[in-house]
């Protein structure tokens, strides 16, 4: 522990006076008709330095008694408290002393009453339809991370301050209970006690005691359950450890895949790490009601239904890649995050970061065949490079200041630029002496707390680089460069500057200087000056021998690269020389150009005619992405005839490919037609192109016959038609209301955002907004799939922002009891394009309290403006080159 050098001036940290060791927790009185449940905590702590007073975190809990026993040298002395009214804004409660302790330990024994929460917060409720019965169940489980164990006992809810709990529940006979650890005993309560709502007989669980640990990570779930379970292949101090996947009952099959791949993972990770599993158990949870994908807990992973369950039959297949990365990402924090913790919060990146990149290494181990770390690059990577293109983005490391700010880092620069980061200087060291830089580092801090600067210091060791030298201005500093590359005779000048999305870059933001690795290819994986890295402001370096090249071999380095027209000329008649990464890497580059000013737009139109034959799925992944964000923010000019325009340059972007893989799998076809199929089908259909309407017209009459890779293009298609009728609408709701698979829900949701006629808009917009306000039947956790996808549709996307308007205060009260939902609701706005709704939304907001949410808002507001001047500067350009009369 090193807890003494934590500056506690710098956020709400409790005072380091006392140390907790351990935790002995007992839950109790469980009444799931009111929602309350009793507890009773004994928390030993260490006398660091003498005070009066113990301070505790708790949200929604009432201390009913504290006793304090305080220790010295086998001495036992009780010591009187009073307890001080709880400080509701800082969550926190004071036990002041009668008279100060100066060394020694202390007992703390606390009974309190506390509330079952509904919000997927704490300790809480989800409900279920029974498979069997179609009754409607509870399950009650623990979503901790970041700030809300202090909604279930009282503690010392921070990340560094570590302890050992042992748990034991009282509940119903008929439930199983799960928790960290395995369980110790169980026995019925023999002195006649039963269930607080029924008279079913009670029981206690006791769990043996945990590892050193984080309070965020401690967890319980209590249900009616059923398990699939395997071994690992390993043995680990003697034993295979046992790896179990829990559903509510009748789901267990759906498992099967999350269970073979996180056998696999526990070994993989041990044997990268050189560190065995910490915990003779690992189990696998299905959460009905969850925010997230899903929460690290030490030994009992928690998830939602489609980051866990696949259905080999029903489920749509892009959804295997999900689960079997969320699985690794999961089972990746047992080492890095819950064996050696961040420090403090504005090091998440470290935990989120590292098991991001560590998470895709394994899926890639695991299924080579699915090339992987391409849907990385453009899923993750450029993901992370977008957000952090705008001005309201902020430093992988990053203040926090309040409770409020932590739920804020969970975004796409800590988890998406954090991996991106960690994926550059890996390739650059080389991933085995990386990965051993690792090893030293857990190893060094297990069951400990560490910074960034203690990963660096293992990574050099194991290198011999001085690793901060090279990476401080990336984990602390915002944004990231582009290069602007020029050549004359047998040089090459090439020139960073920080990147901007608006292109409106003053000399105040590019003040930093980044570490640049330029791995320049001349395609077809050879490559030259491999080594070489910019660290100045500009160089000149010799001209490969080749009329074509590239910079940022397989999009590695995180920056964009910008070259003038002759070369970026040479490189699109080159196409074929370079990997899927490359491409990505190249079409992002050239969009972002575009949207910054850098290229007129009609310029990227011309490089995306050069991907027609393209035949990877990825590729056609950024392609679509780019289009979509050209629909999206064009079609808010109001030109009719320029968006016709734009669709019809779609529709023949698409034909051929659309053509060549069609409806049906051919026979010996190769996986990436099989992924690519769903995605070409999707952007054909709803652009329009006539033989896909068709096929789709005809298949939704029958949902059932629609194979699961193409429900989402057949319904978006359907509901893309000006004429869709309220029959198709009605029976694509039907399948909403009775999923056939894990995922159909999610894939519903967002092809209702797809709607373009006046008959079906009102209604699809009504579904959100009775969701928003807390009526709708659709469950709140999955609201933002609805709000994003209405968002991107340029028909309903004021529709949604005039709803918000009208209504903010009930839609407040519904979302503010999950920030993140909330602050993922906000994020949908930036797909505006409209100054005057940008200033709307600016004096909208300017009274209202935006805690927990202000820097998505501001940065919708930066993408917004971004997106207008795009118009305001190429309308001129763009409609000249669509012929548009
Ligand atoms: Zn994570």
């Amino acid at each position: 522990m090193s807890t003494t050098d934590l500056d506690t001036s710098i956020h709400n940290a409790l005072p380091l006076n006392l140390q907790p060791t351990h935790y002995d927790l007992q839950i109790f009185d469980i009444d799931e008709t009111n929602d309350t449940f009793k507890g009773l905590v004994t928390i030993d702590l260490d006398v660091i330095q003498q005070t009066d007073r113990l301070v505790l975190n708790v949200r929604d809990i009432v201390i009913d008694s504290v006793q304090l026993k305080f220790n010295l040298t086998k001495t036992v002395t009780e010591v009187g408290c009073t307890i001080e009214p709880t400080d509701v804004v800082n969550e926190t409660v004071v036990l002041k002393f009668q008279e100060p302790v100066k060394s020694g330990s202390l007992k703390a024994v606390i009974n309190y009453s506390g509330v079952i929460q509904s919000n997927m917060t704490g300790f809480y409720k989800s409900t279920y339809k029974d498979l069997a019965s179609d009754e409607i169940k509870t399950m009650l489980s623990t979503q901790f991370e970041a700030t809300d164990a202090r909604r279930a006992f009282p503690c010392l809810d921070e990340p560094n301050r570590k302890a050992t709990f042992q748990l034991s529940i009282v509940t119903r006979t008929n439930y199983t209970v799960l928790s960290n650890m395995p369980v110790l005993y169980c026995r019925t309560l023999d002195d006649g006690k039963k269930f607080a709502t029924d008279s079913r007989e009670l029981k206690v669980v006791q769990f043996e005691k945990t590892v050193v640990m984080s309070t965020y990570l401690l967890a319980w779930a209590i249900g009616e359950f059923e398990y699939l379970e395997a071994f690992t292949d390993r043995s680990y101090n003697g034993s295979k450890v046992p790896i179990r996947v829990y559903t509510a009952i009748g789901n267990k099959e759906q498992g099967r895949f999350a269970l073979e791949t996180s056998t696999k993972v526990v070994d993989f990770f041990s044997k990268i790490f050189d560190i065995d599993y910490p915990l003779p158990k690992l189990d696998l949870l299905c959460v009905p009601n969850f925010t997230c994908n899903a929460m690290e807990n030490f030994g009992l992973l928690t998830f939602r239904a489609t980051a866990l369950l696949f259905d080999i039959e029903k489920s749509d297949p892009k959804y295997k890649t999900r689960v079997a990365y969320v699985v690794s990402h999961e089972i990746a924090h047992q080492w890095f995050g819950n064996l050696v913790t961040m420090n403090w919060w504005n090091e998440l990146w470290l935990n989120e970061g590292f098991a991001t990149w560590v998470g895709w290494l394994a899926v890639d181990e695991l299924y080579p065949e699915w090339n992987v770390f391409s849907t990385f690059v453009s899923e993750s990577y450029e993901s992370a490079k977008s957000l952090d293109s705008l001005r309201n983005s902020h430093p992988i490391e990053v203040a926090i200041n309040s409770a409020k700010d932590i739920d804020q880092v969970f975004d796409a620069i800590s988890y998406l630029k954090g991996a991106s980061v960690i994926r550059m200087l890996s390739q650059s060291v080389g991933i085995d002496v990386f990965l051993k830089g690792v090893s030293i580092y857990l190893k060094k801090h297990k069951f400990g707390n560490a910074k960034t600067v203690d990963l660096w210091s293992g990574i050099s060791e194991a290198s011999g680089i001085d690793i901060s030298k090279l990476m401080d201005n990336w984990i602390k500093k915002q944004g990231y460069p582009y290069l602007k590359v020029e050549s004359a005779g047998d040089n090459l000048t090439i020139t960073q500057k920080r990147f901007l999305a608006a292109g409106d870059i003053t000399p105040e933001d590019d003040k930093t200087i980044w570490w640049v690795p330029l791995n320049i290819s001349v395609g077809s994986g050879t490559s030259v000056a491999e080594n070489y890295a910019l660290t100045e402001k500009s160089a000149v370096i010799p001209r490969p021998d080749s009329p074509f090249f590239k910079l940022n071999k397989d999009s590695v380095g995180v920056y964009r690269v910008f070259y003038s027209a002759d070369l970026l000329k040479e490189i699109s008649k080159n196409l074929d020389h370079f990997s899927a990464e490359d491409k990505v890497g190249l079409l992002a580059d050239v969009n972002a150009a575009a949207i910054a000013g850098f290229l007129p737009t009609s310029k990227l139109l011309e490089f995306l005619l050069h991907f027609k034959s393209e035949t990877d799925y990825v590729v056609w992944s950024e392609i679509i992405k780019s289009v979509e964000h050209l629909n999206s923010v064009w079609s808010e000019t109001s030109d009719q005839r320029l968006s016709k325009s734009l669709t019809k340059f779609c529709r023949e972007l698409f034909a051929s490919q659309s053509e060549r893989l069609g409806f049906e799998p051919k026979g010996n076809e190769s996986y990436f037609d099989g992924q690519l199929r769903p995605l070409i089908l999707l952007a054909a259909g709803t652009s329009g192109l006539e033989p896909v309407v068709t096929r789709c017209l005809e298949l939704v009459e029958n949902s059932t016959a629609i194979p699961p890779s193409l429900k989402q293009v057949v319904y978006s298609t359907v509901l893309s038609q000006k004429n869709a009728t309220q029959e198709q609408f009605d029976l694509i709701l039907q399948d909403l209301y009775n999923p056939s698979s894990p995922d159909t829900v999610e894939t519903i949701l967002i092809s209702l955002g797809s709607v373009q006629n006046d008959l079906v808009i009102p209604q699809a917009v009504k579904l959100l907004e009775d969701c928003l306000t807390g009526h709708g039947r659709i469950a709140l956790m999955n609201v933002n799939f609805l709000a994003g996808s209405l968002a991107t549709n340029p028909k309903t996307r004021v529709l949604v922002w005039n709803f918000v308007k009208a209504h903010y205060n009930a839609i407040f009260e519904t979302m503010q009891t999950s920030v993140i939902l909330f602050d993922r609701f906000i994020k949908t706005l930036k797909e505006h394009a409209d100054i005057s709704i940008h200033n709307e939304i600016l004096e909208f907001f300017s009274n209202k309290n935006v805690d927990g949410f202000n820097r998505s808002l501001q940065q919708a507001l930066d993408q917004i403006k971004t997106n207008y001047a795009w118009i305001q500067r190429d309308k001129s350009n763009i409609t000249e080159y669509l012929n548009v009369e």
